[in-house]
């Protein structure tokens, strides 16, 4: 795994390359928690053919950290030219290998310069330090303080991302929760939720233009903007999604207490609405139900509350989801997505699952998008009405598909 983040770094950054060997000072241990001793040679030689030594321990953590980095020394432009990355023992344990390489991705681009103590390094284009990179203010919206990357590549990718192109966007949210080593040196998951620099690494993570903005805008790097990945959550939603409370989000971002399921956010799947009932009440900013102790599963997300894939609820991966229900017309595959629905075969009745939705196969002609039920195509009408079948009750609504084919 550590050879392939290696790789990874390799092809997504560039740096100005160090001439001769890599100095190191070595003055004390690179890292925390006692840190790791550079090794003698390192300092009296130096390092051939390198511009960053990372030294990776696996010590026990706190808590429910998996995993932490810090960089130790930096060169005469503040770019960190040593750092210390430190990854929980039971983490190396767990069997899913794209969370250990996301972690390490995750850890490197800390030491590299996604942290508030690199940020007062951060260089323009000449080479002088930077006088802005966050803005922390009081946001009248959203009812508390709130720290924002203001760096210009991070506007720029964060612009046409959201696609918010209004004044009112000024920049790209920090994570407030999660307490010291999360707040503040991770996107806020509330707008960016699965990308690699959330303060949660999940098993889908990716990289998205915007961590790569932010460290092509510390001044040390070029970024290879290729090797980003497609981030759905936030995307096309508008400048009001990336500076609203998420109570104020629409369709398929948002669910509440009436709806036992639905379909999540990028119609990929099925999922619930998880809302918790927590011991005491939530902050003030976090109340979006009567109820003051009532909000989503995640403080990372601001307690936001949106549907969650159900384990076997998958519209478009056939091997992790249960079997499509034939009686609803329904089939999964790579071009299935998850729709309203009140579709059953003639002759039989919706169970009592109360399911409002199911998955169905879709694809874009000529800009307009088809549906199908037992390989019956129609296309979904630009009002955005039911679709009906032959041989089947009901119909399935395909509103999104015209606002969101662009995206799929
Ligand atoms: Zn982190």
């Amino acid at each position: 795994a550590l050879g392939q983040t290696v790789e990874w770094f390799r092809k997504a950054l560039a740096v100005e390359p160090v001439k001769g060997n890599l100095r190191l000072s070595g003055y004390s241990a690179c890292g925390q928690d006692g840190g790791v001793q550079l090794p003698h040679a390192y300092i009296e030689d130096g390092v051939a053919n390198a511009d960053l030594v990372l030294l990776v321990t696996t010590r026990p953590t706190t808590g429910n950290t998996l995993a932490w980095a810090v960089a130790c020394e930096r060169d005469q432009w503040g770019r960190a030219i040593a750092g210390h990355v430190n990854v929980a023992p039971r983490h190396l344990t767990a069997e899913a290998e794209t969370l250990l390489s996301a972690t390490l991705i995750h850890e490197v681009m800390h030491v590299l310069g996604f942290d508030p103590h690199a940020f007062t390094h951060f260089r323009d284009e000449r080479k002088r330090r930077r006088d802005q990179v966050t803005v922390q203010a009081l946001d009248e919206k959203l009812g508390r303080m709130v720290t924002r990357v203001v760096l210009p590549r991070v506007v720029m990718h964060s612009r046409h991302h959201y696609g918010a192109f209004s004044q009112n966007f000024s920049g790209l949210e920090l994570e407030d929760g999660g307490g010291r080593g999360t707040s503040g040196s991770h996107w806020e998951k509330r707008l960016l939720m699965n990308e690699i620099m959330t303060g949660s690494v999940d098993t889908r993570s990716v990289v998205s233009k915007m961590t790569l903005a932010l460290l092509e805008d510390s001044g040390w790097y070029q970024a290879n903007y290729s090797m980003a990945e497609h981030l759905d959550w936030g995307r096309n939603q508008g400048t009001e999604f990336a500076i609203s409370p998420c109570n104020s989000w629409k369709g398929a971002y948002r669910c509440n207490t009436t709806q036992l399921s639905g379909c999540t956010y990028n119609r990929e799947a099925e999922g619930y609405c998880p809302i918790v009932s927590y011991s005491g009440d939530l902050p003030k900013w976090a109340q979006y139900f009567p109820q003051a102790n009532k909000g989503g599963q995640s403080s990372l997300a601001d307690y936001c509350t949106y549907f969650v894939a159900y384990s076997d609820g998958s519209c478009t991966d056939v091997n992790s989801a249960r079997a499509p229900d034939r009686m609803l017309g329904e089939v999964r595959g790579s071009n299935s997505r998850c729709m309203a629905s009140t579709l059953v075969r003639t002759g039989f009745v919706r169970g009592s699952m109360t399911q409002g939705n199911g998955c169905y196969q879709h694809r874009c002609t000529n800009n307009s998008l088809e549906v199908a039920v037992d390989g019956v195509w129609k296309s979904c009408p630009e009002s955005g009405g039911p679709v009906q079948f032959p041989g089947f009750n009901g119909g399935f609504c395909c509103l999104w598909c015209i606002k969101s084919s662009s995206v799929l």
